[in-house]
């Protein structure tokens, strides 16, 4: 019998297939992260099972214990983990030691931080910067204007790999407004990777549950998917 977690990542990744087609790109071209923030350990080991290997999660403590338990029961899953919630500088040193991606990188002391406290036995950490595309003052991810800026400092610092960008609009309704404010997203980043001229500058991660499509349809490499793999988050 089917796991219905199972199941609902079975229709994402026809989702995912889906879209790209209709947008005709290779389903290839995008990853899949499976957001299991707020579910067990368990509840990632049924994705696991189905040979999926990238997850994230937006919690320090809650991320680290559930990075280090799978690590030592199932380590043949050689899971990817990413952090994907706001990151204070006293929290750095937890993430560079545990996880293997940071999308959520907006101010130099972050990154030096990571650049410093990530373990010299581990390859350089994989990383994106956060972008405030759509402009609340209060919201999280760094002002577009300050990006390239940014971009060349990580450039310098040997235990970082800077990958891409990574933003999350607020929500809106309708895919018109969803493709548009992803669209701009997806010029920022073009216009950063011929700044920078980096093949390795080449992860857009954009769209979650309710606008994966117009996500794919303009450009995301990298969609994060919580709810509608493992369900609704208990508050
Ligand atoms: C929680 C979260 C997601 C997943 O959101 P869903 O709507 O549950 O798919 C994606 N990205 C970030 C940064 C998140 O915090």
């Amino acid at each position: 019998m089917t796991d219905l977690i199972q199941s609902n990542f079975h229709k994402v990744q026809q989702n995912i297939e889906t879209s790209a087609l209709m947008a005709h790109r290779e389903p290839g071209e995008i990853t899949l992260l499976a957001v299991s923030k707020n579910f067990a350990a368990s509840e990632v080991l049924k994705i696991a099972e189905l040979g999926h290997k990238e997850f994230a999660e937006n919690y320090v403590q809650e991320g680290v214990e559930k990075v280090s338990l799978i690590k030592s029961t199932h380590p043949q899953f050689n899971l990817i983990w990413h952090f994907i919630g706001p990151l204070q500088s006293n929290k750095t040193k937890l993430v560079a030691e545990h996880f293997d991606w940071v999308l959520t990188i907006d101010r130099l002391k972050i990154a030096q931080r990571l650049n410093e406290q990530r373990p010299k036995h581990l390859s350089p950490l994989q990383v994106c910067i956060q972008v405030n595309i759509d402009g609340g003052p209060t919201k999280s991810g760094l002002d577009p204007t300050h990006v390239l800026g940014l971009a060349k400092e990580i450039g310098q610092m040997s235990s970082l790999e800077l990958r891409g960008l990574m933003t999350i609009p607020d929500p809106q309704p309708n895919w018109d407004d969803q493709v548009g404010v992803h669209l701009k997203t997806k010029q920022l980043f073009e216009s950063i990777k011929s700044e920078l001229n980096s093949d390795r500058f080449d992860t857009l991660s954009m769209g979650m549950s309710a606008d994966l499509s117009a996500a794919i349809s303009s450009g995301s490499t990298m969609v994060r998917v919580g709810t509608a793999i493992f369900g609704e988050r208990k508050k």
